[in-house]
């Protein structure tokens, strides 16, 4: 008699149920898995036998057959160990055959017939959830992840002996209260009532975060750029409980959410060194991995010392800045994760970083071929420039407050309201096309004129053109205006990316 337990799968961030189904025959002992499985799932045959031989329950000398349904997608990963021991030990008649149609189990077993952590409960679940599932059991380390899920009744097990006691008693094992407290704190260091003077940067960086427009920040070494940028997500609104889910998935399918602090309820902030690998910032490997550029999704990647970079990691990045999405192709399928960030580069203005003051030491040429590292594709995805000075001695020593980040946060939040109100769905400037910029980016009578000017005096390409609206559009926002006026147009302008390029 074939007996039937439900487990999950995932790929990339898409759920699958998994139907296993255990069947006991007579025949050579031996134990046969069956259903489109990776190398990992395979191993599951000597893992699950040995964890059932020792959680004490004797392996009949009879044939086993386990299928893992449906046969048309390929399954990765130890997630289904559990499921598979439960089947088996149903056949046997050690679980009694209650019906189980309603739960999920999930979890890798050891030799010893511990359950171990696996990656990606918390979308394994969410997709359990969905599909209309009652309770999951989970392997402990992972159980708080797995009631952020509160619609989910989340039964935490830590050996597959503890579990079959459970089943065959029914209420051993105590639900987990949903986890109100599993969410990460806010660095409070990094608010911008600590960066003293740096009003123009600031005032680009309120632009660039209303827009989620992608910028640059040039200057000397040690004028703040990195800390500057490290103020942006709490300049940015927090994020809403179902992008703090989404965010919370690829990080526990990247094995990266502690038991403690399982959902990440703040905007990311990932630093990337300049000596990454292409694998390691968008993804990949045989079956690919979230890169560095998904972890950064619905916050910021930032690139410190941008010309630094490989060329091609740097190229590798003009996908996801267009798409909004990770796509790898492998032969078993295209694979895909979401990855929408505000890109934030940061860069000296020269190999020594100290141009223009006399003291640079490079010569035009090292200084032309630093800029150039940084290729026009990319620059043209990046909408803001944003020069970063040395702060005075009387910023330094100002004993009045600066402005604080949630000060700035209400009037991004503002700014981003009235765009998505005009796009009547959440988009920001940053992203409108050609036609939109031409339906939402007219500028008033005297705007136009400063921008036919601009057009003369700067040469500017169609592309630069329009990016000067798109930012223009934003700093309207921001004050508020329904029409682009010619101070919105000039603050823009200063903003552009080619006074970077202009320097060479
Ligand atoms: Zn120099």
């Amino acid at each position: 008699m074939v007996k039937i337990v439900y487990s999950a799968g995932l790929k990339c961030l898409e759920g699958y149920i998994v139907q296993v189904e255990a069947d006991l025959s007579d025949g050579m002992p031996a134990m046969d898995l069956v259903g489109y499985l990776g190398s990992e799932v395979k191993e599951a045959r000597e893992r699950v036998r040995t964890a059932i031989k020792n959680s004490g329950y004797d392996m009949p000398l009879k044939r086993i057959t386990l299928n893992l349904a449906p046969a048309d997608i390929k399954k990765y990963g130890t997630g289904f160990d559990l499921a598979m021991a439960v089947g088996i030990l149903k056949t046997l008649g050690v679980i009694p055959d209650r019906p189980t149609e309603d739960a999920v189990f999930l979890g890798e077993l050891n030799l010893s017939g511990s359950v171990c952590p696996i990656r990606g409960v918390l979308p394994l679940v969410l997709h359990a959830m969905r599909a209309g599932f009652k309770r999951c059991y989970v392997p402990k380390e992972n159980a708080v992840e797995a009631a952020l899920v509160t619609q989910m009744e989340i039964l935490p097990v830590s050996s597959l002996a503890e579990l079959a006691e459970h089943l065959c008693t029914e209420n051993r094992i105590a639900p987990i209260q949903n986890s109100d407290h599993a969410e990460t704190l806010e660095d409070e260091t990094c608010d911008l009532k600590y960066v003293h003077g740096q009003m123009i940067a600031k005032r680009g960086l309120e632009i660039a975060a209303s827009g989620m427009h992608n910028v640059i920040l040039f200057g000397e070494p040690g004028s703040g750029k990195s800390m500057l940028s490290k103020c942006i997500p709490s300049i940015l609104p927090p994020m809403t409980m179902e992008e703090k889910l989404e965010v919370s998935s690829i990080y526990s399918v990247a094995g990266k959410l502690t038991g403690t602090a399982a959902l990440i309820g703040k905007r990311p902030f990932v630093s990337v060194h300049h000596t990454v690998t292409d694998v390691a910032l968008i993804g990949g490997g045989a079956y690919p991995r979230a890169g560095l550029a998904a972890l950064a999704h619905k916050g910021v990647l930032f690139l410190d010392e941008m010309p630094e970079f490989k060329r091609s990691a740097l190229e590798a990045l003009r996908q996801p800045l267009e798409d909004r999405m990770i796509r790898i192709s492998r032969n078993l399928g295209n694979f895909s994760y979401p990855a929408d960030f505000m890109l934030v580069g940061a860069m000296n203005p020269c190999p020594c970083g100290a141009y223009p003051s006399a003291s640079c030491s490079c010569t035009f040429v090292q200084r032309k071929k630093y800029l150039e590292r940084l290729s026009k594709p990319l620059l043209d995805r990046i909408d803001l420039c944003i020069e970063v000075r040395n702060p005075s001695y009387e910023e330094l020593n100002l004993s009045s407050l600066e402005e604080d980040s949630a000060t700035v946060a209400k009037r991004v939040k503002a700014a981003m309201e009235r765009q998505f109100c005009r796009f009547s769905k959440p988009r920001f400037n940053s992203q409108m096309d050609a036609q939109e910029i031409r339906g939402f980016c007219e500028p008033d009578e005297e705007g136009k004129k400063i921008m036919e000017k601009a057009f003369e005096k700067y040469r500017l390409s169609a592309r630069g053109y329009h990016r000067i609206l798109k930012v223009a559009r934003t700093i309207a926002d921001l004050d508020e205006k329904e029409r682009i006026g010619a101070d919105h147009l000039i603050e823009a302008i200063r903003f552009r990316n080619a006074d970077l390029l202009k320097m060479v």
